[in-house]
């Protein structure tokens, strides 16, 4: 399967108040020039799978190329797909949940095409 990440971004020390996993590494996915009506439609039915086999390691070499520092905080983890990764709330914001507690947690924001 070829993907395309056309961005990459990193917050670091983005306030999780009431947040889930809130000392986790996370990585949340967006596909490319995707509708909010779209986005909510897919919110529940990512192909996470095909996320984590195709999309996590392009993460993570993007990582290394264009953030060596945040790379090498997140390279060992082991990132389980979480439906309630941003909000215990709802189902708004599924992502990708680091293993290991941390206390500097990344949020890590890819943009991606198929
Ligand atoms: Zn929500």
């Amino acid at each position: 399967m070829k993907v395309e990440i056309t961005e990459i971004n990193v917050g670091v020390d983005m306030g999780r108040k009431g947040e889930p996993y809130r000392d986790r590494h996370k990585i949340y996915i967006f596909q490319d020039k995707e509708s909010i009506l779209e986005n909510i439609i897919h919110r529940r039915n990512r192909p996470y799978e095909d996320y984590k086999e195709f999309v996590i390691p392009k993460v993570m070499e993007m990582l290394d190329f264009k953030f060596p520092s945040h790379y090498r905080s997140v390279m060992k983890e082991k990132w389980g797909y979480r439906q309630n990764c941003g909000c215990s709330m709802c189902p708004c914001s599924p992502g990708f949940v680091g293993d290991n507690k941390t206390y500097d947690p990344l949020d890590i924001f890819v943009t991606i095409k198929f």
